[in-house]
């Protein structure tokens, strides 16, 4: 054995970007490089994942013998056998990315979870969530993705795939939805979405423009614009809402792409929140943004530490009791 102190590998895959880091026991990221995610077939999506791994630990003493290796993956994806099969990362169906990743490192334990869940997870150990013990996470991007913890430990469900928060049904007259069902959280409140139905209402047709650009136009006051995120919001709220009295939670977390639009977001969310929560367990109920850039990734790492530890007696880097 070295001196060198154990180290977790963590990795975040999504369609857009892959990440990796070296990640310390309390949270701390020794090392970490990302990629944009290659076009292309199984082998060289995974040739240029194995080539980013080595960099982040060739960065680290010791890196290249992690303890563990945590895995956060767009999904959907099948937990039990460690396949992936993210939706806009089409060279992989069925993907055995745990075999894959363990034929790289080493015989240790390498666990898979969606990223959703990685996000909520990164945020209860170092994030806006350290000082709670159960929290709903939510990254609002190109759709809605959610993870819950809940006494400490990440509530995946049955198949892994627990806390889609974006598929909750929230106008029983509402819009197709790409899963198939209509009036999804994500018809309002995901991106490309919310600038699908402001273009219908007249704003920049003609234009290629994203939900930044509508953030910015809500934000000078344009009222389509602020509409739009007032509907968005009023959406997510529902879901919120929804979750929390179904959890019995009080500690939301807000990531994400269109998160970035900060109060053009949060203000109606928040007032929208207050409204619809209307029991007594969760009329305290809080929404704040994260505060970590890579909650993903290092919500993968603490996976992996996880699996090391079966005596619970892991708990966040903050301040919570216990
Ligand atoms: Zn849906």
């Amino acid at each position: 054995m070295s001196d060198e102190a154990a180290t977790v590998l963590g990795i975040d895959i999504g369609g857009t970007k892959m990440a990796a880091a070296i990640v310390s026991a309390d949270g701390e990221i020794l090392a970490k490089d990302r990629i944009l995610t290659p076009a292309g077939d199984a082998d060289q999506v995974f040739a240029a994942l194995g080539e980013l791994i080595a960099r982040v630990q060739g960065d680290v003493a010791g890196g290249d013998h992690p303890a563990a290796v945590g895995i956060g993956s767009a999904g959907p994806l099948d937990q039990e056998h460690g396949l992936v099969s993210p939706v806009n990362i089409i060279g992989w169906r069925n993907f055995p990315l745990v075999d894959r990743v363990r034929a790289l490192v080493g015989d240790v334990p390498v666990t898979l979870g969606v990223d959703g869940h990685c996000f909520a997870l990164g945020e209860y150990w170092t994030g806006a969530g350290r000082t709670v013990d159960t929290l709903l996470g939510i990254v609002v991007s190109t759709g809605v993705g959610a993870g819950l913890v809940v006494d400490g430990k990440p509530m995946l469900g049955q198949s892994g795939n627990a806390a889609h928060l974006g598929h909750v049904v929230v106008d029983l007259d509402g819009e197709p939805c790409a899963c198939g069902s209509y009036g999804c959280v994500e018809t309002y409140a995901s991106g490309p979405r919310m600038v699908a139905r402001a273009k219908r209402r007249g704003w920049r047709p003609d234009e290629d423009v994203d939900a930044a650009v509508l953030a910015a136009d809500a934000a000078a006051g344009d009222e389509i614009a602020l509409a739009i995120f007032d509907d968005g919001a009023q959406a997510l709220a529902a879901g919120i809402v929804a979750t929390a009295v179904t959890v019995d939670l009080t500690t939301v977390v807000i990531g994400g792409g269109v998160a970035k639009a900060g109060p053009v977001l949060f203000d109606p969310v928040q007032r929208w929140v207050k409204r619809l929560a209307q029991l007594p367990f969760v009329t305290d109920l809080t929404v704040e943004p994260a505060q970590l850039d890579n909650a993903g990734l290092i919500g993968a790492a603490r996976l992996g530490w996880d699996a090391l530890r079966t005596d619970n007696s892991f708990t966040a880097v903050g301040t919570r009791s216990g």
